[in-house]
C-alpha cells in the first residue's frame, strides 16, 4: 500500500517520565517532537504531577501531552518515538525493568486519528487512555472534546475516572 500520497493526520502522543529531572526531561522532549519528520507540531500541555498508576510503589510521574499533524503512518511514527526515548536514556528489557515502572521518558501514541489498529506492536486508540486520568486531562487541554475510537467521547471517559492527585505544574 502506498503511503506516499496519505493527508496528514491529527495525532496525539503521550509523555510521561519518573526518573531524574523528568521537568527538564519532557520540556527537552517537546522541543524533540517538534523535529518528528513529515509532521507539524501544535501545541503541548502544561505538564502534570501525577502519582504513578499501575506499579504504585515508586515516584510521581510527570505527565503531559502533545498534539501534531503528521503525514507518517502509525508504524513509523512509534519507530521514531522508541527512537527519542533511546536517545533520552530509556532502557528497555532488563531484568530489573518492570512494565509500568520508573522511566526517564516514555512516548505513546494514544490517538491516530480516528484509527482503530490491533497489532502486536501498536495498538490504537492507546489500549488505556479512556481509563487514565493523567492521559485525558492533558489531551483535554488541547481540544475541547475528541472520540477515542471504540469508547466515546474523552470527556465523559474523564468524568469516570478518578482524577484527585492530578496536579497542574506551572513551572513548563
Ligand atoms: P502502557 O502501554 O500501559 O502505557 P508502557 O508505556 O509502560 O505501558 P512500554 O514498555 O513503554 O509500555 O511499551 C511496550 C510496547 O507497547 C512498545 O514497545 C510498543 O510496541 C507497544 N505499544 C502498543 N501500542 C502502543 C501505543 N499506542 N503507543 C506506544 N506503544 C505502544
Ligand atoms: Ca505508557
Ligand atoms: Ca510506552
Amino acid at each position: 500500500m502506498s503511503t506516499r500520497n496519505s493527508p496528514p493526520v491529527l495525532a496525539f502522543i503521550g509523555l510521561g517520565g519518573n526518573l531524574g529531572d523528568p521537568v527538564a526531561t519532557l520540556r527537552s522532549a517537546v522541543h524533540r517532537l517538534m523535529t518528528v519528520p513529515r509532521s507539524r507540531f501544535l501545541g503541548a500541555s502544561r505538564f502534570y504531577r501525577t502519582p504513578a498508576w499501575g506499579e504504585r510503589d515508586q515516584a510521581d510521574f510527570v505527565n503531559a501531552v502533545v498534539a501534531i499533524e503528521t503525514a507518517l503512518p502509525p508504524k513509523p511514527l512509534l519507530d521514531e518515538l522508541l527512537g527519542i526515548e533511546r536517545e533520552f536514556g530509556r532502557q528497555r528489557g532488563s531484568d530489573t525493568q518492570m512494565r509500568w515502572g520508573p522511566r526517564t521518558l516514555d512516548l505513546d501514541i494514544l490517538l491516530y486519528g480516528p484509527l482503530s489498529l490491533a497489532t502486536p506492536g501498536l495498538t490504537l486508540p492507546h489500549p488505556h487512555l479512556h481509563e487514565r486520568a493523567f492521559a485525558l486531562v492533558p489531551l483535554l487541554e488541547l481540544v475541547d472534546d475528541i472520540d477515542i475510537p471504540g469508547q466515546g467521547s474523552a470527556r465523559a471517559a474523564l468524568a469516570r475516572v478518578d482524577r484527585s492527585g492530578i496536579q497542574a505544574l506551572s513551572d513548563r
